[in-house]
């Protein structure tokens, strides 16, 4: 369970200056944790969770900082802070999904600090992990939110498997929306992930939501063209209007011709966990005009199959009406 001490456990701390010297030490040691804001690491240090022998702390390596062209798409560093992202004038006029996503990220301070690698990468709250009980996703053999009578109002209502905690990202779905690719390095190389497959799901491994494994480093997520000055909606529901993770989010790219739906992406997240790119609604509404019976039969299709626990049923209608709005293209 976690002690709130306020007081970390001691660790080796390590601030490389480029990419390769952090990849050098987390190959060289065991134990080792990534810190980029902190804001995720620090909680679970302070709370004694997660004691890691050796930190490599990424702020003074400036390879990973920045936003700039690639090809006809952005490629941003992993420790570009949130405030960056939604300040930069290319990712507002071409790629405002991510912008409009990341400014509804926690608030002003945390998107200061947080970087979009962090906040992608971030692990899941689920109250009973957070708290240090000792679950599937810590190793344990038992899941607390499972239960009939447990907390669960905030949990998965699709995707679970044993785990059904959720993915809280904002902008995790809204670069799944626009094709991203995260671009990983470790000793061995690079290797390149679409990102609707960088997040994993508990069927995958019970212990990580992400591809990457000790020794790896998220470097730079690459935007591809495709979509740019596609119409967007990103669209976030939470219990508080700051300073709160999704309870569900949708995010879209669609682009229109002739009142028509020409191509869409749609991810939703918050109700699974890993975001959950919406291929079958894309191809369902493809030609289809963009008004509200397309958005509901895309809604539809969207939450079949969910099966929700004792406490989050309202996030089947939740999740069907954010989809719908999402293709009809208005919050009205
Ligand atoms: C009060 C509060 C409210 C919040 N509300 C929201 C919200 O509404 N929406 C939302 O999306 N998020 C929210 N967050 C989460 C917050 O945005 C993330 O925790 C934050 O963005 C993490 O970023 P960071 O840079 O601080 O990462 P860190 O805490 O430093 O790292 C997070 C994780 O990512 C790993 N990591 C980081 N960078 C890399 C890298 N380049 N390569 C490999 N591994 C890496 C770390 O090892 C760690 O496991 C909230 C956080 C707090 C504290
Ligand atoms: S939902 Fe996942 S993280 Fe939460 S208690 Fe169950 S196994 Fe642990």
């Amino acid at each position: 369970m976690a002690v709130i001490r306020d007081m970390m456990p001691a660790f080796e701390l390590f601030q490389p200056t480029s990419v390769d010297e952090a990849l050098d030490v987390l190959e060289r040691h065991d134990n080792t944790w990534v810190l980029a804001g902190g804001l995720d690491s620090m909680d679970w240090f302070k709370d004694r969770i997660k004691r890691p022998d050796v930190v490599v702390e990424l702020g003074s390596v400036s390879e990973l900082t920045g936003i700039r062209a690639s090809g006809d798409g952005l490629e941003i560093g992993a420790m570009t802070s949130l405030r960056d992202v939604v300040a930069n004038e290319d990712v507002r006029s071409r790629f405002g999904l991510l912008a409009d996503a990341a400014a509804q990220v926690a608030t002003p301070q945390i998107r200061n600090q947080g970087t979009l690698g962090g906040n992608l990468i971030q692990d899941t709250r689920c109250w009973y992990y957070r708290g240090g009980w000792p679950c599937y996703r810590a190793g344990g053999n038992i899941c607390y939110a499972g239960t009939p009578r447990s907390m669960n109002r905030e949990h998965a209502v699709t995707g679970q498997s044993r785990c059904v905690a959720v993915n809280g990202a904002d902008t995790a779905g809204a670069l799944v929306a626009l094709g991203a690719q995260m671009l990983v390095r470790s000793a061995g190389g690079e290797r390149v992930y679409e990102a609707e497959d960088f997040f994993v799901g508990p069927e995958i491994d019970i212990e990580r939501m992400t591809v990457l494994e000790p020794g790896d480093l998220l470097t730079h997520v690459h935007i591809p063209g495709d979509w740019a000055g596609a119409r967007f909606y990103w669209e976030k529901v939470r219990d508080r209007k700051s300073w709160d993770w999704a309870l569900a989010s949708v995010a879209a790219a669609i682009v229109e011709s002739n009142g028509t739906i020409e191509r869409a992406r749609i991810a939703i997240n918050g109700v699974a966990p890993t975001p959950v790119r919406l291929t079958d609604v894309e191809d369902l509404i493809q030609g289809m005009p963009a008004n509200d019976d397309t958005g509901m039969a895309a809604g539809e299709l969207a939450t079949r199959g969910f099966k929700p626990l004792r406490h989050n049923d309202y996030k089947v209608p939740l999740a069907r009406n954010l989809v719908r709005r999402a293709v009809r293209g208005d919050m009205a």
